[in-house]
């Protein structure tokens, strides 16, 4: 099993490592700062090298519970010690992004009590559905001005775990429609932008909401009875 470093440390942006598999053009490594696409956030990019060799890391996913980095260039040998460094401009776009999600995650259940339903993100943008029936007069505007009350206050974003015992007694953190927490997991990452959103999750995010910059909803949309998506981009200002 890869020590997935992310989960422990979203600034680690360089790491030694050993391969512990390969797989065409797939490595295994026994620990990665690299982010493997999951819950809806793109992975990571970046590059490796090693005494002999270096190539691209072009792609990161998880299959069959093994963290597989897809890679461009030579290939290293199993037992070989890597070094890897993480694209940081990447990252940080991803970051602030996935953060702002769940500050509009956060305002809707706070203002409107109304969960989140799915959500998939890239660089700057993303979408984000809620269980709402009609959307009120203004709301794309509300909900925005909102948001970036809440980037203005500079919460900050706390990362803990807890054992899956006490966490499925924390009705709070599982405000996502259905539990995507799987039963075979026994710890619980809990990320926390204080005193607004609080769920478990198992992405990277910025230590501050002001880093995230400005939200603007771009578009709302209605997705079936009940279900509304909204757009949003986000600014550097
Ligand atoms: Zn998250």
């Amino acid at each position: 099993m890869t020590k997935r470093l992310y989960l422990y440390d979203a600034d680690l942006l360089a790491f030694t490592a050993t391969v512990i598999s390969i797989d065409d053009t797939r490595i295994e490594l026994d620990q990665t700062a690299f982010y493997a696409t999951s819950g809806g956030q793109p992975h990571d990019t970046g590059h490796i090298t090693w005494d002999s060799g270096a190539a691209a890391v072009i792609d990161v996913r998880t299959i069959d519970g093994k963290v597989l980095h897809t890679l461009a260039g030579v290939m290293p040998e199993v037992g070989t010690e890597i070094h890897g460094v993480v694209d940081a401009d990447r990252r940080m776009t991803m970051m602030r992004t996935h953060t702002a999600m769940h500050i509009l995650c956060g305002v809707i259940w706070r203002d409107w009590k109304r969960v989140v339903t799915g959500g998939s993100m890239d660089a700057l943008s993303g979408r984000m559905d809620f269980e709402i029936e009609q959307i009120p007069e203004g709301f794309a505007n509300e909900v925005e001005d909102l948001c970036n009350v809440e980037i203005k206050k500079d919460r900050p974003v706390e990362v803990s775990f807890l054992s899956r015992d006490n966490a499925v007694l924390d009705r709070d953190l599982i405000r996502t429609k259905n539990n995507l927490v799987p039963e075979s997991v026994e710890e619980i990452r809990v990320v926390d932008i204080v005193g607004l959103d609080r769920q478990a999750d198992g992405g990277t995010h910025v230590s501050s909401t002001n880093q995230v910059g400005r939200i603007e909803i771009t578009k709302t949309e209605s997705k079936g009875k009940g279900f509304k998506r909204i757009r949003f981009v986000l600014h550097d200002d």
